[in-house]
């Protein structure tokens, strides 16, 4: 009866929110203690130019390795951390040890390269943001301008005089400046002459929409507009989540400046990457 299967339903909703309450506390408790205990680490993405095949950077993915959870990925964790406030030590200790691993590749002859480091609306809004990050580029004595942070579209533009003012005192700085996921974020591109923004990371939304052997149709229009966009504002444009061969090839049709993706290669953890810029990628 339809009634009982209502009762039933409800009786199943309301379990499942108590097994996702319970699972959020259990994260969240485990959080507090993740950094001291040394559980998290940075792996790390090659950013491809697609004019040379020649790695131009990286982008540090935090992972966290739970001694009974094994490697927990971002998605499960991040918004807690934002909810809770731990973003901002732990996105402190991501911003360090991005910038300690460049130094460490700098000392072993691996230059020219740029770290990206995800930035949280969190994070960002804090008001001792840019003191935090002036301490760690002064503590590793990192070249800012390896240093990439990516922002999304709906974090530049919760206030728009506050973010200008901010990035462009980390623009002064030499450090550069990414619009990560974009097109999925804000319906405006006006805000693309407010903010000093250095480059476009196309959303792997979009990306995926380029089918095998479609060519210049319909699927990747979104792509092509945004690559041409980039070119008219002096961007550059990575796009994100390339995994295949038809997908590359339109791309290095359209001009894209960059590619990430698991064509290129999946996150992998520092020593895997080192491997990777030592042997001059893709050998
Ligand atoms: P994002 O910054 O957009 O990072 C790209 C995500 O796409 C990464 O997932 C990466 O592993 C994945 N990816 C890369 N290539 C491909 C591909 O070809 N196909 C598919 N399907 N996926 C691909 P990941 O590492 O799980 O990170 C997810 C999100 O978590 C990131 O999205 C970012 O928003 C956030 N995040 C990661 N690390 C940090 C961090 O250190 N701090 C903060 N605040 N957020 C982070
Ligand atoms: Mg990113
Ligand atoms: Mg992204
Ligand atoms: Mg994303």
């Amino acid at each position: 009866h339809a009634k009982d299967l209502g009762r039933n339903n409800y009786q199943f909703f309301r379990q499942d929110m108590n097994t996702r309450a319970v699972e959020r506390q259990l994260i969240e408790t485990s959080l507090r203690q993740a950094l001291e205990r040394g559980e998290f680490t940075l792996y790390y993405q090659p950013k491809i130019d697609l004019q040379t095949d020649c790695i131009t950077g990286v982008e540090a993915l935090l992972r966290w390795e739970h001694p009974e959870w094994g490697l927990v990925m971002p998605e499960r964790f991040v918004s807690i951390a934002e909810e809770c406030g731990l973003i901002v030590p732990i996105g402190r200790w991501v911003l360090s040890q991005a910038c300690a691993q460049l130094v460490r590749w700098r000392d072993i002859g691996i230059l020219d390269i740029s770290v990206a480091v995800n930035i949280s609306a969190v994070e960002f809004r804090h008001r001792d943001f840019f003191a935090h990050a002036l301490a760690i580029f002064d503590a590793t004595g990192v070249d800012p301008a390896q240093i990439q942070l990516e922002l999304t579209e709906s974090v530049l533009m919760h206030d728009v005089a506050a973010s200008a003012l901010l990035l462009g005192k980390f623009k002064a700085m030499g450090l550069q400046i990414a619009v990560d996921d974009f097109g999925t974020g804000y319906s405006s591109l006006s805000y693309l002459n407010e903010f000093p923004i250095d480059v476009l990371k196309i959303d792997q939304s979009f990306v995926k929409a380029i089918e095998s052997g479609t060519g210049a149709g319909r699927n990747g229009a979104i792509v092509s507009a945004v690559i041409d966009m980039g070119k008219n504002l002096h961007q550059r444009v990575i796009a994100e989540g390339v995994e295949d061969v038809a997908q590359l090839a339109f791309l290095k049709d359209h001009k894209c400046n960059e590619g990430q993706g698991f064509l290129f290669s999946h996150p992998v953890n520092a020593a895997q990457m080192q491997a990777m810029l030592g042997n001059g990628w893709p050998g």
